[in-house]
């Protein structure tokens, strides 16, 4: 019940980090991938390749809200169709909240919440006609708590969880299940300044039941789970994948 195989996954943001092992871990599971990314995904790509998969690549910049339809039939036409669509690109701006600039939370809402906003309703259509589908947005702690000098991030991400139920209460009856998972403290690009900062990086361990930062191969069971017929009756859920930072 975990196998992909014959399935589609569109992912954003595989150039690296999360996207990248995500994308890896349903090519295991034998999905076919389609990475879209700002920067290339050209490693993603090699690394499944070599390991006998199927893998895509489009470079496209996804703040650019009103060229993600032709960019969604673009990744459509590459295998003929999307099983799966990974809404896991963002960018986080940190700056205290009282000089936090217009310029910085509109980028922020731009990429984390209107993006994909508009690929889900381009995917749940897609997927409404052929009355089967799995969507899975990436959110965050910051999906549950108010963070630190980060108020953009934070309000896109409580946007993300909010936007996963919303689609998840109306699809679920077209055979779409419309999940979510909330990584916790995890050692990507995105976290390069706390991990440079070791006071605050100790003091974030010190509050992970687990002991240790998450890895991005910590996300692939659950994103399988989430791809698969092993969640067919999971709708609406944020699967926190943290290590017990919230359980704490
Ligand atoms: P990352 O910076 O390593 O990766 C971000 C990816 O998004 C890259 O592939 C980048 O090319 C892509 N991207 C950025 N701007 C883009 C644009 N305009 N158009 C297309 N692609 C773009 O960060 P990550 O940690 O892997 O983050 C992935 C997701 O996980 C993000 O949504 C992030 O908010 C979320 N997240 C990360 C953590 C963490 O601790 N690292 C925790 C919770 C949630």
């Amino acid at each position: 019940m975990f196998q992909l195989n014959g399935k589609t996954a569109l992912v954003t943001g595989t150039s690296g980090g999360l996207g990248r092992a995500m994308a890896e871990g349903l090519a295991a599971a034998g999905a076919s991938i389609i990475g879209i990314s700002s920067s290339g995904s050209a490693s993603m790509v090699e690394s499944i390749r070599s390991q006998g998969g199927q893998a895509e690549q489009i470079s496209a910049d996804l703040s650019r809200v009103n060229d993600l339809d032709s960019l969604f039939n673009k990744a459509v036409h590459v295998y003929g169709r999307i099983d799966i669509l990974v809404n896991n690109a963002g960018i986080i701006r940190r700056t205290p909240a009282a000089d936090h600039a217009m310029e910085d939370w509109n980028d922020v809402i731009q990429l984390n919440l209107n993006a994909v906003f508009r690929l889900c309703q381009l995917a749940g259509r897609h997927m409404i006609e052929r009355g089967s589908g799995k969507i899975i947005n990436i959110a965050s702690m910051l999906s549950f708590q108010g963070g630190i000098n980060v108020p953009g991030y934070t309000a896109s991400k409580h946007g993300v969880t909010g936007l996963t139920k919303a689609f998840a209460n109306e699809w679920a009856g077209s055979g779409i299940q419309v999940n979510a998972i909330a990584p916790g403290y995890m050692e990507t690009n995105n976290t390069a300044p706390i991990l440079a900062d070791q006071k605050r990086y100790q003091s974030i361990t010190e509050r992970i039941p687990a002991g240790r930062w998450g890895k991005p191969e910590d996300l692939q069971g659950p994103v399988v789970f989430l791809a698969s017929s092993a969640s067919d009756y999971v709708n609406g859920h944020v699967l926190s994948v943290d290590g017990g930072w919230l359980a704490r």
